[in-house]
């Protein structure tokens, strides 16, 4: 008999958070629960900490401390509040950590699990974004394992033969396109929050969707790709695919096109992230391939996407340019949720801001975390101003 294996969720209330809650509900022969935490919502974290018997329950957000202990009153779990609390709760002993809070804010707490050595199930791609080969140079010295749990990376990973970079000529990352596919840049320049947050075939959290609708997620992903796997930035490249059934492909020296398909649920790669290398069963839709009739393909447009060319500039340059990117964006798209700017603005935002904040070499994490501050205060002044 094997013992299980224990597992922290970093971000457990959102929709990746979720759907982990739901793998690990269905599988409590294999997994138990050691730390969960969440930014603000209390209530949610009390019931995933319950429904999970999770031993501690986080809330980043300080002042909800109080909150946390009433809703948690009566069990033995414990609770902990604040940014330092979410690092502790890291270093917490486990097997496995789901790293699935969204943003450079979770860069800490995922660092602090790099460090224990552990298996690391990366969702929150913003920090492999922002701080690069320094997060897998971290992985390398401790040890630890990091299994990309984002679709598009996870497919790439199960074809993935080996690591021999002279074996792979491409790998070809799929895209859904977003809402806004077939979308002329007149008509995107006047769409309304509701109408980005309205993905055609993933539900996810409120800035994924967006990044999905401007095409900056496949962006992000793209410099994700090239941190995960051996292939130069040349060699990645980008396919519009709208059925969102195909979920990355890699191509090799032969010719030959290893593809991972499946539905679009995220429950999958979470699940795969979990259980490498062995694969545990998951209720997800089953593809019926006579119903879906047909899979398209096409290349993406740069022009209605500039996000997209933003992303390659970033990995193409290098040093602090992703952190740059990737903080201007998350600012840009929380300003875009408020209602604050259009659309059209979020890629011009990101563009204005790597353009006028000079990139440097990246050489610390202190850099990373300094520059991507100053980003944040860049962006807002900037956003004030016009
Ligand atoms: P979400 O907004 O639904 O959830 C985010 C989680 O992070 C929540 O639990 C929230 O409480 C927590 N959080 C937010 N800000 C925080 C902060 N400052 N400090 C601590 N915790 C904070 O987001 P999501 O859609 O689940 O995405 C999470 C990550 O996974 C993102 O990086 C996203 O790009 C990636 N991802 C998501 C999907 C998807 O289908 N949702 C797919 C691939 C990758
Ligand atoms: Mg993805």
């Amino acid at each position: 008999m094997t013992s299980k294996k224990s597992v922290s969720v970093f971000g457990v209330t959102g929709s990746i958070g979720a759907s982990t809650v739901d793998i690990l509900k269905s599988h409590t022969d294999k997994y138990c629960v050691e730390a969960i935490t969440a930014h603000r919502n209390v209530d949610a974290l009390a019931k995933a900490a319950r429904d999970l018997g999770a031993k501690c329950a986080v809330i980043g957000d300080a002042s909800r401390y109080g909150a946390l202990c009433d809703a948690l009153a009566g069990s033995d779990i414990e609770v902990a509040a604040g940014e330092e609390a979410l690092i502790e709760a890291a270093e917490r002993p486990s097997d496995i950590v789901i790293a699935a809070i969204v943003g450079a804010a979770g860069l800490k707490p995922t660092l602090a699990a790099i460090r224990r050595g552990v298996r690391v199930g990366l969702a929150n791609k913003e920090t492999l974004v922002c701080a690069g080969a320094l997060m897998t140079a971290e992985v390398v010295k401790h040890g630890a394992t990091l299994i990309p749990v984002d679709s598009e990376h996870s497919a790439i990973f199960q074809v993935l033969e080996d690591r021999k970079d002279d074996r792979i000529d491409r790998i070809l990352l799929t895209a859904s396109g977003g809402p806004f596919r077939e979308w002329s840049l007149a008509d995107m320049k006047s769409v309304t929050r509701a109408q980005a947050l309205a993905h055609p075939n993933w539900e996810m959290g409120a800035k994924i969707s967006i990044d999905s609708a401007t095409m900056m997620n496949k962006g992000l992903e793209l410099i994700e790709a090239w941190h995960l796997f051996p292939v130069p930035e040349g060699r990645i490249e980008i396919v519009v695919h709208p059925q969102s059934v195909v979920h990355s492909m890699v191509e090799y020296c032969d010719g030959s096109v290893l593809a991972q398909l499946g539905s679009p649920d995220m429950r999958t790669p979470i699940a795969y992230a979990l259980s490498w290398p062995d694969r545990i069963k998951v209720d997800a839709p089953r593809l019926d391939f006579a119903t879906i009739g047909g899979l398209n393909f096409q290349s993406p447009d740069l022009e209605r996407f500039p996000a997209l060319r933003l992303a390659r500039q970033a990995l193409q340059e290098g040093g602090t340019l992703p952190t740059i990117l990737n903080g201007a964006n998350e600012v840009a798209v929380e300003a875009f949720l408020n209602d604050r700017i259009g659309f059209l603005d979020i890629a011009n935002t990101v563009e204005k801001m790597m353009t006028k904040i000079g990139s440097s070499a990246l050489t610390s994490l202190e850099q990373v975390f300094e520059t991507d501050a100053l980003v944040r205060r860049e962006t807002a002044n900037y956003l004030a101003s016009v």
